[in-house]
């Protein structure tokens, strides 16, 4: 992965969440996400959603997999994203974070997936 991809990936992902983040009403908007060309990070997660000190969100996505498990990943961290900085600060994958993933993905992950780069 190039400079000019990851560049491509970070400006294409930074909208496509804060696109869908405005659409389901969500008030907590991401500033920074990172590209990340690896299968998983160190700790075999594929991504993350961070409250920085500064009070914004910054996500953080590996991107050497398929699409439709990448588009998945963005969908898990908006859905974290869409419960509140208290919850991205301390988040757990309860009833609540279940139904709002799961909307998410029958409304949002076939767009998401056809929408990333190749
Ligand atoms: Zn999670």
């Amino acid at each position: 992965m190039t400079g000019a991809d990851q560049l491509r990936w970070r400006g294409l992902v930074l909208d496509l969440i804060n696109e869908i983040i405005h659409i389901e009403g969500g008030s907590v908007f991401v500033g920074e996400v990172r590209i990340v060309p690896a299968a998983t990070f160190v700790d075999h997660t594929h991504g993350t959603a961070m409250l920085l000190d500064d009070g914004t969100i910054a996500v953080r996505i590996a991107v050497e997999r398929a699409p439709a498990a990448v588009g998945d990943t963005i969908l898990h961290e908006i859905a974290h994203i869409l419960l509140g900085t208290e919850h991205i600060d301390n988040p757990d994958h309860g009833p609540r974070f279940q139904d709002l993933y799961t909307h998410l993905k029958a409304k949002y992950l076939d767009t998401v997936t056809d929408d990333l780069p190749r």
